[in-house]
């Protein structure tokens, strides 16, 4: 939905990659969305009921895909980016819940994770096209159209802009709510047991193979190899990484992630940051504005905050080293 390229996740199901861990009786399936190849997997054997099931898992996610990306001119974000100052506009149902969550988590990170960022995100998009950096005047520009309190949300779900030229970038969040939907749709149609993975955005519910948690892998950021396992049950993960999402401009390499206080891509990223919470949507938000924070106060924060953990692993001399949250050493497991 971002127009970006595919990218390797820094998590995965190990379930996924082991065959030996496999219950033969699973089911699974594959489908490109959101610029990702997403994996649904349930814990059952084939059957109508779990293929159907499956299916509209996907087809919920391919649904939230057009109405949430901003590059497709059709979709409800695409709408809300050509309205104009003190214009409203009563939202979807899942826009509505997506932004106002999007508001509260601004508020949160004290404007760490902002998704007004998209002049910003747009600008540097053109810079890397073009491999030439912006103009401090065009980022100075792009700023003056960021911040989040530009935008009312009514209890009734109706938008408005304060500020001409806002516009809305929900891909810091969208793939984590879609897989919260798939989620949804896979329990509301009778699936007791299964994994939605999208692109290292994960949920897992139920029990996991041979009624154990599920494991998720986490990868080593120089060569893929595993440095760690998390136990996880009715719980989400998901990473933000610069390790490969960024570009290189002359000597100096930049993030995909923007700090919306300067204007300017994260400068001192973490190699990754992997955020458990209970819904895929807050682990996907939390994810990306802690990689703005920073290792260090992004630690802080995250042992602060009552529902998620962090691992967070940085450069470290020529090496890396790992950091997690309390909470989290009890999930993690180092390989
Ligand atoms: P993720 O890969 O989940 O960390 O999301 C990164 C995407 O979110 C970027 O490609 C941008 O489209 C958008 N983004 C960049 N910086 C921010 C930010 N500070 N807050 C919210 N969204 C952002
Ligand atoms: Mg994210």
């Amino acid at each position: 939905m971002t127009g970006r390229p595919l990218v390797l996740s820094l998590i995965i199901m190990i379930a996924f990659t082991s065959s030996g861990c496999d219950k033969p009786s699973s089911f699974k399936r594959s489908r490109l969305i959101m610029d990702t190849i997403v994996n649904i997997k349930v814990s059952e054997p084939s059957s109508l009921l779990q293929k159907k099931a499956v299916a509209m898992a996907f087809d919920e996610m391919e649904e939230l895909e057009k109405v949430l990306s901003k590059y497709d001119e059709a979709s409800e974000v695409a709408l809300i980016n050509r309205m104009h100052k003190e214009e409203s506009l009563p939202l979807g149902r899942d826009t509505a819940f997506l932004l106002s969550k999007a508001l509260d988590l601004y508020s949160l990170t004290e404007g760490a994770f902002d998704v007004t960022v998209s002049e910003l995100v747009d600008l540097w998009n053109d810079s890397k096209r073009a491999s030439t950096l912006p103009s401090s005047e065009e980022i100075e520009e792009a700023r003056t159209l960021v911040g989040s309190g530009y935008l009312r949300l009514d209890v009734d779900g109706t938008l408005t802009l304060k500020r001409e030229g806002v516009k809305l970038d929900l891909s810091g969040i969208a793939k984590g709510y879609a897989v919260d939907r798939a989620v949804a749709v896979l329990k509301d149609s009778g699936i007791e047991s299964g994994i939605v993975d999208a692109g290292g955005d994960i949920y897992c519910f139920g029990p996991g193979p041979r009624g154990k948690e599920w494991r998720v892998g986490v990868r080593n950021p120089r060569d893929d190899s595993l440095i760690g396992a998390l136990s996880l049950r009715d719980a989400a993960v998901a990473t933000s990484g610069d390790y490969y999402r960024f570009f290189i401009i002359g000597e100096k390499r930049y993030s995909h992630i923007i700090d919306p206080r300067t204007g300017s891509p994260v400068s001192e990223t973490p190699m990754s940051v992997t955020v458990i919470a209970p819904d895929c949507l807050t682990a996907d938000a939390m994810a990306t504005a802690i990689t703005v924070m920073g290792p260090s106060i992004g630690l802080d924060f995250a042992e602060n905050q009552r529902e998620i953990e962090a691992i967070i692993i940085s450069k470290d001399g020529d090496g890396f080293k790992v950091e997690l949250t309390s909470g989290a050493k009890a999930l993690y497991e180092e390989l």
